[in-house]
């Protein structure tokens, strides 16, 4: 059955703030020494995925949108919504786009996402389900084609009318010399980074292989992410009602906590550098 269908994933990308977690993890949660549980599920997997989110990447130096102090808390996001049906709202888009108000320009992939790049090159990880939109993934060496982007990539544009790549360097010279909004040298339609904003339809093909993905793994391993993003979020746990063994590795609890096999509270880059030697 599809994704879908099971769990009512919603189709559009939206937030939904966790419940308080009252139940207990049911498995390992430890505070200190984490490497060993975590080495020891993965040496027994066959077919693992990863699912990373914020978390990853703010040990490069890219600020956690939702955190305190981070990109949200100073602007609101603009919903996809207005970024259609207003020319100063695409504006304002365009102007953070270019100003790097979110911070990923420049940022380097750091050791966490080293280790996830080794353990796919050994063959014990298939995939990569990423919703960030800093492409750290590929940078870090993970071949692109094994990196799933659900909320799509900051590092380019696409026409929303023909689909069309943009390159950023071009249009942000006809925006910054000559204060054009960008729109399609094909087809005229509206030019919007390629991420996905909320509001926005999530990208079809990606959350197929997203979900074919977590149905053939048996291992699926959480970094970063506090799983309150949907539809991304559901993945975690149709891997686990699938038979899965889940790992959560994470500043902070998660809603999916107490099914997980094993519950981390951990700086990511250490252990995984520790759990995945080079
Ligand atoms: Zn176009």
């Amino acid at each position: 059955m599809a994704l879908a269908d099971r769990n009512a994933i919603p189709r559009e990308a939206i937030w939904i703030e966790p419940p308080p977690c009252r139940v207990a993890p049911s498995a390992y949660h430890f505070a200190v020494s984490p490497t060993a549980p975590l080495a020891d599920l993965i040496a027994h997997a066959r077919r693992a995925v990863v699912f990373t989110g914020a978390g990853i990447s703010t040990e490069s130096g890219i600020p956690d949108f939702r955190s305190p102090g981070g990109v949200w808390s100073r602007m609101r996001p603009i919903p996809f919504a207005e970024f259609v049906g207003s020319e100063e709202w695409r504006r304002e888009a365009w102007r953070r786009a270019f100003s790097n108000s979110s911070g990923w320009v420049g940022a380097k992939p750091n050791a966490g996402h080293l280790a996830i790049a080794r353990l796919v090159a050994s063959g014990k990880v298939a995939a990569v389900i990423t919703q960030n939109v800093d492409n750290l993934h590929v940078e870090s060496g993970v071949p692109a084609d094994r990196v799933i982007e659900l909320h799509g990539n900051a590092g380019y544009a696409t026409c929303l009318a023909c689909g069309l790549r943009h390159e950023l360097d071009t249009l942000r010279q006809s925006f910054l010399g000559r204060d054009e909004v960008p729109s399609c040298r094909e087809c005229g339609g509206l030019v919007k980074t390629a991420t996905i904003s909320f509001g926005q339809p999530m990208p079809v093909q990606a959350m197929r292989r997203a979900e074919e993905e977590t149905l053939a793994a048996d291992l699926f391993i959480v970094l970063g992410s506090s799983l309150v993003v949907f539809p991304a979020a559901g993945f975690p746990r149709v891997a686990k009602e699938n038979g899965a063994r889940l790992a959560i590795v994470n500043r902070e609890p998660t809603p999916l906590d107490a099914i997980a096999d094993l519950v981390l509270h951990a700086e990511i880059g250490p252990l995984l550098a520790a759990a995945v030697p080079a």
